[in-house]
């Protein structure tokens, strides 16, 4: 007979650490029980998310992409919002991959399946054509946003995040903020060189007109994903997310706890 795995209450969140095997993007070792916690709520998991989510990847995907253990319930609540983020991008952008998934791509094909989501991008596009997005599909960004950092997090440093901790900053169209103007904003003092004690703001000022502050990127899917932690502000941590050179939007959480 086979037995199936306890199913526990879990502990709080910072208690559980588990190591990732990112060949199969199973947990190989976990702290709580048989079971593997869902990666977002803690509870146990019967299923696993990619991370990054693939709506905000293009097809062929990246053959290491991975998955983390999730439950159903995060699961589901998640697709929703996923479809809803992947139509966006494909609105607003001026790339032209993402110009082709509108016309008559994926994404064209998704919102004529789904009378939900045709009405909120119908509702959204104003006379002249343009894509006006709401505080509530603005949401469904965040949401996706952190849930994406919550996995980039996760496969890093091998730690979980409560969903508690993660805080969009802000998500930009590139068109208005630059990638480097968003690192500029939210990189925390440590970031700069320390020439003066007292004249951080000119230095700021003088700096920022001299050049970039270097971030280290991992290039997950050229040109369309790739992701950055830096050191914040207040002993935080920023994760930027540059999704298809169109959108950057910047998370805040917790910095790892040092080996
Ligand atoms: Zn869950």
């Amino acid at each position: 007979m086979i037995q199936r795995p306890r199913r526990l209450t879990p502990p709080p969140l910072e208690q559980m650490i588990v190591v990732m095997n990112t060949r199969r993007g199973l947990s190989k070792l976990s702290l709580f029980g048989n079971g593997f916690p869902c990666s977002y709520c803690g509870f146990p998991a019967e299923s696993d998310d990619h991370t990054p989510p693939r709506c905000l990847l293009q097809k062929p995907y990246p053959k290491n992409l991975a998955t983390i253990p999730a439950c159903h319930k995060c699961n589901e609540r998640f697709s929703e919002d996923e479809e809803v983020v992947e139509a966006v991008l494909a609105h607003v952008s001026f790339e032209e991959d993402l110009m082709r998934e509108r016309r008559g791509g994926k994404v064209a094909r998704a919102i004529d399946r789904n009378p939900k989501l045709k009405a909120s991008t119908e509702g959204q596009t104003d006379e002249n054509g343009r894509f006006r997005v709401t505080k509530k599909t603005l949401g469904k960004v965040s949401r996706v946003a952190e849930k994406t950092v919550q996995g980039l997090y996760f496969r890093r440093y091998e730690r979980m995040l409560a969903p508690q901790d993660v805080t969009v900053l802000a998500i930009e169209h590139q068109h208005q903020v630059s990638v480097d103007q968003m690192i500029k904003q939210f990189c925390g003092p440590e970031s700069w060189p320390d020439v003066t004690r007292d004249g951080k703001a000119l230095e700021r000022a003088a700096l920022a007109h001299l050049g970039d502050i270097k971030v280290d990127w991992e290039d997950y899917q050229p040109g369309v994903f790739r992701f950055a932690f830096f050191k914040g502000r207040r002993s935080r941590l920023v994760c930027l997310l540059d999704l298809h050179q169109t959108l950057v939007v910047a998370v805040e959480c917790p910095r790892p706890p040092s080996r």
